[in-house]
């Protein structure tokens, strides 16, 4: 079964229901960055989360989540667009935690002193951010604090990767259910009743469920209609011509050492580990490029 996400909303139109299946990509996340078990479990759930938020925005937006804790991981960087791609790091790839009430302990890896920070940029000049202490370094619980206390949206968040012994990634998936101000207490308190009702995500999905079911057990008793479907990929946005500028801004005097240092520079991208190759002749091509006054400093 390939990733997917749906889109419910409540025929009131006060409720909004995401669920999605994101088995493949963040099996293919983990084998990538050769995360350990309890790794892969953080950044499959920061890498779900992020999908489900960008499929709230429009066209074009995205949104990146950075989560930054005490723990020995360190951080979970993800970045998601409107159009269902993500991608998505970890600072320490193998470092591991005990397993904790016989569970993978994805608090314990990322830690729970630290802080979300949110950036949404919404194709305007400016892009938005918004930063808010880890809730409980769960990564779910975290990203529906962000939303009660930055945006002031009452939302409930479910995430969930089960990670088998051999480091495969059997299931993973998720869903965000947002109830808008207009929503009657009968609705929020039918929601929460249905949202308590639903198993381990994990569990759902090895049942053989689909993202369907999920839609249909959270708008229980709630009239709803399917908006749309989108698959969802695994894929950086980087190219050759990005590191490019990345390497000019690095400023002149920074490239001219590498230049003096290193007959070739490489220069790999943190999201997808794909390396580029830097001969002395084109990053002194690439200097040259830069501004007179700035090549000149
Ligand atoms: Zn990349």
């Amino acid at each position: 079964m390939s990733d997917y996400l749906i889109h419910g909303l409540s025929d009131k139109a006060n409720v909004i229901g995401l669920a999605c299946v994101t088995t493949d990509l963040v099996g293919r996340a983990a084998q990538l960055h050769g995360t350990s078990r309890t790794a892969s479990a953080a950044l499959g759930r920061a890498l779900t989360g992020a999908l489900l938020m960008a499929a709230l925005m429009k066209r074009g937006q995205r949104v990146a989540l950075k989560f930054e804790g005490n723990g020995p991981l360190q951080r979970v960087l993800v970045e998601a667009d409107a159009g269902g791609t993500v991608r998505g790091y970890v600072g320490i790839p193998d470092a591991d935690v005990p397993i904790k009430d016989g569970k993978l302990d994805v608090s314990g890896i990322l830690g729970s002193d630290g802080y979300l920070t949110v950036i949404k940029d919404l194709g305007l000049k400016e892009p938005y951010k918004g930063i808010v202490g880890l809730h409980t370094g769960e990564i779910a619980e975290d990203i529906a604090y962000y939303f009660a206390e930055s945006e002031q949206i009452p939302s409930a968040v479910g995430l969930g990767v089960f990670v088998e012994g051999d480091g495969e990634i059997s299931a993973a998936g998720g869903f965000l259910i947002q109830a808008l101000p207009s929503s009657e207490e009968g609705t929020v308190d039918q929601l929460i009743r249905n949202v308590q009702g639903i198993p381990f995500i994990t569990q759902f999905l090895r049942d053989g469920k689909l993202p369907e079911d999920i839609l249909a057990r959270i708008f229980s008793g709630i009239p709803y209609h399917v908006l749309g479907k989108r698959d969802l990929l695994l894929q950086c946005s980087c190219s050759r011509g990005r590191v490019e500028r990345a390497l000019i801004a690095l400023g002149s005097e920074e490239l001219k050492r590498l230049i003096a240092e290193q007959d070739e520079t490489d220069v790999t991208c943190e999201f997808c580990r794909t390396s580029y190759r830097f001969t002395r002749k084109e990053l002194e091509e690439l200097r040259r490029e830069m501004t007179p006054a700035a090549a000149s400093a």
